[in-house]
């Protein structure tokens, strides 16, 4: 390997394992260090059927506010482990592997870290116009103050007829809506070396869908967390216009070409209303982001063979 294709490598490095402080040390002494997803790789399959205590912490931003007044929130993302044995895989020490490889990984994404700021900034005061939304002086939407990700097997779906497959929010319950507590379900990944690159996302052949070539379970799983996580944030950033009561994000109806909910901005210099697809438009960042690492670990790993 050349002096430039080594000095490519350790700047490509330095973004995939943002996060690990291995990375630096790497970039330091790129002959002496082993490579920093070895290391990640072993800690979380080091622990085996000991799974680690996994959750975030998070408090509101500085000058989170609502209506002009301060807004101080703690919210706790946690992660509960499956204990339910499931069809023919009843192995819980892959899936405490699997789903720790994941938390890493989601948080080493800048639009992960991004979405999960946002959840605990709520409420804020920008996007509610009182005129517009007819709402009492003393109303005041709840902060998300906990989100509880759970991967047990089984669930009950709500009735958004999207969901049920690898991913739910609020199960059981009739939609999403802004409240202090959530719940999220992900169905475990495996591996999926033989999927075909280019998947498509919602299998749609209309213009607005999203292609993705990640074939990892870490990645598959952080995915479907982002994308659940997702509609938490777009109930409690949109849920109050009395237009979006009740959506999610994406429609109902995911083979028509319709099937992402519109949120209209208005431009504060125009006035204009703008038109936005909020969810879509936030996947689709997410997805990007999660096929460029899933890329760079390949050909890192390709390099070291
Ligand atoms: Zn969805």
């Amino acid at each position: 390997m050349s002096a430039d294709e080594l000095s490519r490598l350790i700047d490509e490095l330095k973004d995939v394992f943002v996060t690990d402080s291995r990375a630096r040390a790497i970039a330091a002494t790129p002959y002496l260090q082993p490579p920093p997803e070895a290391v990640k790789i072993h800690d979380c399959e080091k622990q085996g059927n000991k799974p680690a205590e996994l959750s975030w912490t998070l408090s509101s931003s500085p000058n989170a506010s609502f209506l002009g007044k301060p807004v101080k929130n703690s919210l706790v993302i946690h992660f509960t482990y499956p204990t339910q044995p499931d069809s023919g895989e009843s192995d819980i020490s892959w899936k405490s592997v699997a789903i720790c490889k994941m938390y890493h990984l989601f948080y080493s994404t800048v639009n992960g870290k991004q979405l999960l700021r946002a959840l605990a900034d709520f409420p804020m005061g920008t996007y509610i116009d009182p005129e517009e939304m007819e709402l009492s002086s003393e109303f005041r939407p709840p902060s998300i103050k906990q989100i509880e990700v759970t991967f047990e097997q089984t669930f009950v779906p709500n009735t958004d007829p999207n969901h049920g497959t690898s991913g739910e929010t609020d199960a059981g319950e009739e939609c999403i809506v802004p409240k202090e507590r959530h719940t999220v379900w992900i169905r475990t990944q495996r591996d999926n070396p033989e999927a075909p690159g280019g998947l498509i996302w919602p299998g749609s052949s209309c213009e607005k869908n999203i292609k993705f070539f990640h074939r990892k379970g870490e990645s598959r799983m952080a995915v479907l967390l982002f994308h659940e996580l997702l509609h938490i944030w777009f109930v409690h950033r949109f849920g109050y216009l009395p237009a979006m009561s009740c959506m999610s994000g994406h429609g109902t109806d995911m083979l028509s070409c319709s099937y992402f909910d519109l949120v209209q901005i208005r431009d504060s210099g125009s006035n204009k209303l703008e038109d936005t697809y909020p969810l879509f438009d936030w996947l689709l960042k997410f997805f990007d982001e999660i096929n460029t690492k899933e890329a760079k670990f390949e050909k890192y790993r390709n390099i070291l063979k």
